[in-house]
């Protein structure tokens, strides 16, 4: 179901969809037809969480098929995206707390056997509850769930089968083809009204038979009377990382990394910018705790080859794969001789550490990290600082000029 992780996929999948992108996808979005039937959503999000394509250009591609009032929604489904990564920059602590609840509940799991039955049970679609059951087994088999189905196994996972809603993020993040730190971490934290205070979605049997046109019907099988969790500390808001650029004249190194596999539009014709080398890390390859599926794993596999291959063919080097991201990547830069390794902006995630950690140790060998960001990324994240009613008010300013949003800010 994701399908081959190529930039010439996705941009095939974005050419196909173009013409459902306007009202169709308005009026049709919210049915989960089933695997076998996805032509009402575009099922582009691992092509875009990972980069092979760009939001901007995803946007100007429907904007150039549609009227803006026609593809106001899909536009704004896009956004979502900007306006998750954005708070979540904002807000790292969201990423900390959840990682360090986690780490205690997956050790949980070898102790104690009933919290690990009912955690096994769920996860190899064995509750009983057939919707559940059907959506676990599609996302382990197809790395995808659409939107509203994530809705419903996420409010099961939390209100009626009461399990961890962090075991039920991680557990997505080990089989999602996109699987998004901050949309899957701060969705999960929605759906149980930790996100948006003592507002919490309860699945609702009549609503999965509505938009599932009738393949379930939960009824009385759904806690949907649960209260919200209960609310967690606020988080300190953290100013946003500023860009930086690569210095002209220096010799140059890139990183690349699962967070953006498209350097090519923002780099292959920067000028004064002299590439002699390019790196690509072999870890950390999983934003997920506990070992992730099959599937997942394939396409990001796929989805790095495919953006070496790219960079290859337009800059004319291999690119180096590095078992040791800090070590190695230290080695790597020293035996090229460069002067700046340039990496897109780690955002908040497992990544995010290891290039912080990256900077000082290229530095002692005067080696400078320069962290670029795209112009969207750029413009997009200090919209996103409180609730997504206010980042609604940018988005026609954000979305105007898209061909030149790709390049790096
Ligand atoms: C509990 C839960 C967990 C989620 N985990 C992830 C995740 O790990 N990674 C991820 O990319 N998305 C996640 N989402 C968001 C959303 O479900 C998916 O992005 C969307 O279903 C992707 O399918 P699509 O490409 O067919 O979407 P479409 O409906 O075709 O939308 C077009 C594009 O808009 C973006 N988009 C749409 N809805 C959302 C949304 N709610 N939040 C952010 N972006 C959106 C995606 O890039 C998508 O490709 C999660 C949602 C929930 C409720």
């Amino acid at each position: 179901m994701a399908g081959p992780a190529s930039r010439a996929e996705g941009l095939a999948r974005l050419d196909a969809f173009l013409p459902h992108a306007g009202r169709d996808y308005a009026a049709r979005r919210n049915h989960d037809h089933g695997p076998q039937a996805r032509g009402n959503v575009s099922m582009l999000s691992p092509w875009i969480r990972h980069r092979l394509v760009t939001e901007p250009e995803v946007v100007a591609a429907v904007l150039g098929r549609h009227a803006p009032s026609a593809c106001a929604k899909f536009v704004q489904e896009v956004c979502w995206r900007t306006y998750w990564k954005g708070w979540f920059e904002q807000h790292p602590e969201a990423w900390s707390r959840y990682r360090a609840a986690l780490g205690p509940l997956v050790d949980r799991l070898d102790r104690d056997a009933a919290l690990a039955e009912r955690y096994r049970q769920a996860v190899e679609g064995r509750t009983g509850i057939a919707c559940f059951d059907a959506w676990a087994a599609e996302l382990a088999g197809h790395g995808y769930l659409h939107n509203h189905a994530r809705m419903w196994t996420a409010s099961i996972w939390i209100f009626t089968l009461r399990l961890p809603w962090q075991l039920g993020a991680d557990w997505f993040l080990r089989h999602l083809a996109d699987a998004d730190p901050a949309s899957n971490t701060l969705s999960w934290r929605w759906v149980g009204g930790l996100q948006t205070r003592g507002k919490h979605y309860l699945a609702r049997a009549a609503n999965i038979a509505e938009y599932t046109d009738g393949r379930f019907d939960p009824r009385g099988e759904l806690d949907e009377a649960a209260a919200p969790l209960p609310a967690d500390a606020p988080f300190e808001r953290q100013p946003l990382r500023l860009p930086s650029r690569p210095r002209p004249g220096v010799r140059a190194g890139l990183l690349m990394t699962v967070d953006d596999l498209h350097p090519e539009s923002a780099f292959a014709d920067m000028p004064g910018i002299e590439w002699v080398a390019a790196a690509l890390p072999d870890a950390p390859d999983t934003v997920a705790a506990l070992p992730e599926g099959d599937v997942a794993r394939a396409f990001r596999a796929a989805a790095m080859a495919d953006g070496a291959a790219r960079w290859t063919a337009a800059a004319g080097m291999q690119v180096e794969r590095i078992a040791d991201p800090v070590a190695g990547l230290v080695d790597w830069a020293r035996a090229h001789g460069l002067g700046q390794v340039v990496a897109p902006h780690a955002c908040v995630g497992p990544l995010r550490p290891v290039l912080d950690a990256l900077g000082p140790a290229l530095d002692a060998h005067g080696i400078a990290l320069v962290q670029w960001q795209r112009r969207w990324d750029a413009a997009g994240w200090p919209c996103a600082a409180r609730g997504f009613f206010n980042f609604r008010e940018h988005i026609g300013k954000l979305t105007a000029d898209c061909e030149d949003m790709n390049l790096s800010a």
